[in-house]
């Protein structure tokens, strides 16, 4: 048996992203080949879940984890690759902070199946059938992995070594980790402590964004489809909505400089718990509502709402990544309910 370190990939709840841009790293995925044996890729290579669950505890070195936890099965992969894993890694943001997927935690998982099932305008479903976990035919019965009400992280399911950022997160940033794993496994050089957010910067997008801040204020907000923005200047001074004041650098400031207002997919600064709370104060620093001594207060609030209601969809807008991570971390609804496995 090779004696070279083993890695695996694993995609939970996720769209494939974050794996088509780790096969981006270009041809730096053949040192990748001559370093590591892979252990467990199903995205690219066919292994089978027997296999990871034969394997010793530990057995594999490094395994990037990508998407979130929404089902029964991508809990039960998480725990099996958990221990036999030397170190995880929640990789993107998926897995980071529930991303796209925990955006579902805004409504209840009756509702999600309903719309899913039943009502969207290409359903054709008469007998309103809804997926169970077990069914019975003939042949036997048939199981699938039960659908959660709540979207978690990976680190809410299981012990976390590393963190990754970004929906993906950036090749170079991707390969710049698995040099210093690399360095680790066959030098013994230093890893960064436990709980490290890696592959991203320690400052805001807007420290690498090189479009002009001028402490402009703004009376309102924008869709990017609504306003042409001027070329070089700040988009949050324009009122295109921006996280990049609340979002950790590492992606080179990719959405600013084409026009589009950062989503805050590198996740929250060093720091700060709850990213769509940081971005709201960033916001607010850019309103032109200028209180002075003896202003009416009402008036004041009105402006205030009337600035916030250009918004479209706050929640969605300030957690679009970090929902399963924030302090919402889900909206109460009718449909709240005990996780059950049955
Ligand atoms: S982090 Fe983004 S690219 Fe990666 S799986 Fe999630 S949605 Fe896809
Ligand atoms: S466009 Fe966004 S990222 Fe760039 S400086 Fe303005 S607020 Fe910061
Ligand atoms: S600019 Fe913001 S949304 Fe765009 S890639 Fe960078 S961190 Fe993600």
């Amino acid at each position: 048996m090779s004696e070279k370190p083993k890695l695996a990939m694993y995609w939970a709840s996720s769209c494939g992203g974050c794996e088509i841009v780790t096969l981006g790293i270009g041809e730096n995925l053949l040192l990748v080949d001559e370093v590591f044996d892979l252990a467990f890729f199903p995205c690219i290579a066919d292994f089978k879940v027997a296999d990871v669950k034969g394997y010793p505890d530990g057995y594999i070195d490094v395994c990037l984890f990508n998407g979130a936890i929404r089902n029964s099965e991508n809990e039960e992969m998480a725990k099996l690759l958990r221990q036999k894993s030397k170190i995880l890694v929640a990789f993107g943001s998926c897995a980071y902070e529930g991303c796209i997927p925990a955006l579902s935690n805004l409504t209840s998982r009756e509702a999600t199946l309903r719309t899913v099932f039943l009502e969207s305008p290409t359903v054709d479903n008469p007998e309103g059938v809804l997926p169970q976990p077990r069914h019975q035919v003939e042949e036997g019965v048939l199981e699938l992995p039960y659908f959660y009400h709540t979207v978690r992280s990976l680190d809410q399911v299981v012990d976390v070594d590393y963190y990754i950022p970004g929906c993906p997160p950036e090749p170079h940033q991707i390969w710049a980790v698995l040099q210093v794993v690399v360095a680790a496994l066959t030098e013994g050089a230093p890893l960064p402590p436990k709980g490290s957010v890696v592959g991203a910067g320690d400052v805001a997008v807007c420290e690498e964004c090189p479009l002009e801040k001028h402490e402009k204020t703004v009376a309102r907000f924008y869709r990017p489809y609504q306003v042409r923005p001027e070329p070089g200047l700040c988009l949050l001074e324009q009122g295109i909505v921006c996280m990049g004041p609340s979002t950790r650098s590492g992606c080179g400031a990719r959405c600013p400089q084409v026009g589009m207002g950062c989503r805050g997919c590198y996740g929250p600064l060093p720091g700060v718990e709850d990213q769509g709370a940081r971005s709201l104060t960033a916001l607010a620093s850019v309103l032109d509502v200028a209180g002075k001594p003896g202003d009416d207060e009402q008036e004041l609030e009105q402006q205030v709402e009337q600035a916030v209601a250009t918004i479209v969809d706050p929640a969605g807008t300030f957690y679009r990544f970090s929902m399963a991570h924030s302090l919402l971390r889900r909206a109460k609804t009718n449909g709240a309910q005990k996780e059950v496995v049955s």
